[in-house]
């Protein structure tokens, strides 16, 4: 039997091949022609003119159905569509107003795949509950985006925006604008986190929104959090409901689907959780070394050949019985179980100017914001395997990053520690964040040595914070289930919480949160489920306690 990295690559070629077959065979099922315009001016950012030149050209080879028509920058076209800088592609200009300003390269070739598959269709997708929003739009709305190839969350957003522009060409235009390529804007929309979306001019999205999310943000020129469905009228029925599509959630789908149950897997932000923001991944059995965002894709290929992913969907709440409704932005599930496997939030400082900067030189986020950074001061803060392996990755990509971490001994391990010293990544040590200032963004640091409790101004541009997660329980404590003293989800070893029929694995349960150990407690988890579904304890339960009065 083949074993070894050539078997590997010809497992990856194998699928690459059929992926493509697949591409081809869903392009020629589309009805419409899609016609691109790219405009562009040699010696001007010829890096992404050629970038956009070769992801077109991929796409090309996958289909007929795309046409692309180059013109230098002073064509008489450049001056009718107003097209003012190089490289600008538009996507079929008569019928839209859809324009990149960049090369739709790395996570955003996924937006340009949805792009060109929604136009290929000729319609915009939106679930029933934004059709509803965008109905009552009776303005102009010129949509930005600001995105950066490197960000896993900004595909979802352009999405978002894509759909609206299809939905609505005669109000609706959208600019997709990579940092990369257009600094002077976002200097001068003050975009130094990646995506944000404005609408004429107005901030209307921090980060991914869900899609009804963002089109009450669009509908009110103003960033909405949260979105309440009118009336959820769709009913799916399932054995299981898993909420979250990071590892634990992905495998545990894998392997209920495999068992026979049929499950949803839920998950309201980008799939892959904190796994998708991970720069490099080293530890991971089977990958010596592997882009965290490389894993989540190979992770959500193989759950979907199972397993049918609902994403961009909220579960807003769950009600018991028997079956249990699970209610989300979108729908209602009819469930005998479900499987909470919401994974954890970032945590945050809590100092002051920390709230104020967020976007504005505050991130969470280095494998997103960190294009942005380039020959730029920035701190990262915290001392573990996570603000080790984004301070890395910071430099890597060209900003002059110092570490600053509150204790005098690294949480990390010996591995990512010795990397850092063999990098020459500046340590400060046993210090605190005291203060983020700044005027429109950030501008410096006040540091405090809590040992000899001396006070410092650092001049940076960029505060990077990775300082741990905080289990994300809201909808856990909304149901009732019991939670421990860390605020982690309780259960019996087996997954099992203390309300019947709902489990719990991975970050939210606490331990030792690595991506080996959240898809072994996924499994786990899915594996109590099929037994305590031939065999119900709680009706066990109920029965003993019946024949106990009796
Ligand atoms: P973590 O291991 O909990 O480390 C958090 C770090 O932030 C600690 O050094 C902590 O300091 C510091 N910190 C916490 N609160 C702070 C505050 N208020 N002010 C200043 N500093 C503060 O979190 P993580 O690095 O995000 O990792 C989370 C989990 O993911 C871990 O289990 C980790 O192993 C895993 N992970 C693994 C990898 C990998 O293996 N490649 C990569 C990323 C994450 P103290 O040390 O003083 O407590």
């Amino acid at each position: 039997m083949a074993s070894g990295p050539e078997h590997n690559h010809e497992m990856d070629r194998g699928a690459q091949e059929a992926l493509v077959r697949q591409l081809r065979q869903t392009f020629a099922g589309l009805p419409n022609q899609i016609p691109l315009f790219l405009f562009s001016q040699r010696g001007k950012d010829d890096v992404f003119v050629d970038a956009s030149r070769q992801v077109i050209r991929a796409f090309r080879e996958l289909t007929d159905k795309i046409t692309l028509k180059e013109y230098h920058l002073n064509h008489e076209l450049a001056a009718k569509w107003g097209v003012e800088s190089s490289p600008t592609l538009l996507i079929d200009p008569d019928r839209y107003q859809i324009r990149w300003l960049g090369a739709p390269m790395g996570e955003e070739g996924r937006s340009f795949l949805e792009a060109m598959m929604l136009l290929g269709m000729g319609k915009s997708d939106l679930s029933d509950q934004s059709m509803k929003v965008i109905e009552r739009l009776d303005g102009p709305r010129q949509i930005k985006i600001f995105v950066s190839p490197s960000c896993p969350y900004c595909p979802q957003q352009v999405v978002n925006g894509l759909k609206a522009a299809i939905e609505r060409p005669d109000l609706i235009s959208l600019e997709i604008i990579d940092i990369q390529c257009r600094p002077d804007l976002a200097e001068q929309y003050n975009a130094h986190s990646v995506p944000q979306a404005y609408a004429n001019d107005m901030l209307i999205g921090q980060g991914a929104q869900q899609e009804e999310v963002f089109l009450s943000s669009l509908l009110k020129l103003e960033p909405q959090t949260i979105f309440i469905p009118e009336s959820t009228d769709k009913v799916v029925e399932t054995d299981v409901v898993i909420v979250g599509g990071g590892p634990a959630g992905l495998t545990a789908g894998i392997y209920t689907e495999r068992s026979g149950l049929k499950t949803a897997v839920v998950e309201r932000d980008a799939l892959g959780g904190q796994v998708a923001l991970t720069p490099v991944v080293e530890n991971y059995p089977g990958f010596t070394t592997v882009g965290g965002k490389t894993l989540v894709d190979i992770m959500v290929n193989h759950a979907l050949q199972y397993v049918q992913i609902f994403q961009g969907e909220s579960v807003l709440d769950i009600r018991p019985g028997d079956p249990m409704e699970v209610m989300t932005t979108r729908r209602k599930f009819l469930t005998k179980t479900v499987l909470l496997a919401t994974g954890a939030s970032h945590k945050h400082l809590g100092v002051p100017g920390e709230q104020r900067f967020s976007g504005r030189g505050v991130s969470y986020c280095a494998t997103c914001d960190g294009p942005l950074f380039k020959r730029r001061k920035v701190i990262m803060v915290g001392g573990g395997n996570s603000a080790v392996t984004e301070a890395l990755y910071l430099q890597h990509m060209g900003a002059d990053v110092t570490l600053v971490h509150r204790r005098d001994a690294l949480r990390a391990q010996d591995v990512l520690a010795n990397q850092l010293a063999a990098n020459g990544i500046p340590v400060l040590w046993d210090t605190e964040v005291h203060a983020i200032e700044g005027e429109e963004r950030v501008q410096r640091v006040i540091l405090r040595n809590n040992k000899t409790g001396e006070r410092t101004e650092m001049a940076v541009e960029g505060v990077f914070i990775a300082i741990g997660y905080a289990p994300a329980v809201d909808l856990a404590e909304k149901i009732g289930v019991a939670v421990n003293a860390d605020g982690y989800i309780q259960h019996d070893g087996f997954h099992r919480t203390n309300v019947p029929g709902i489990y719990s694995a991975g970050d939210v349960e606490g331990g030792y949160k690595q991506i080996v150990t959240a898809t072994g407690q996924g499994a786990a988890a899915a594996m109590t489920i099929f037994e305590d579904l031939i065999n119900p304890y709680w009706k066990q339960h109920k029965e003993w306690r019946k024949a106990k009065a009796s």
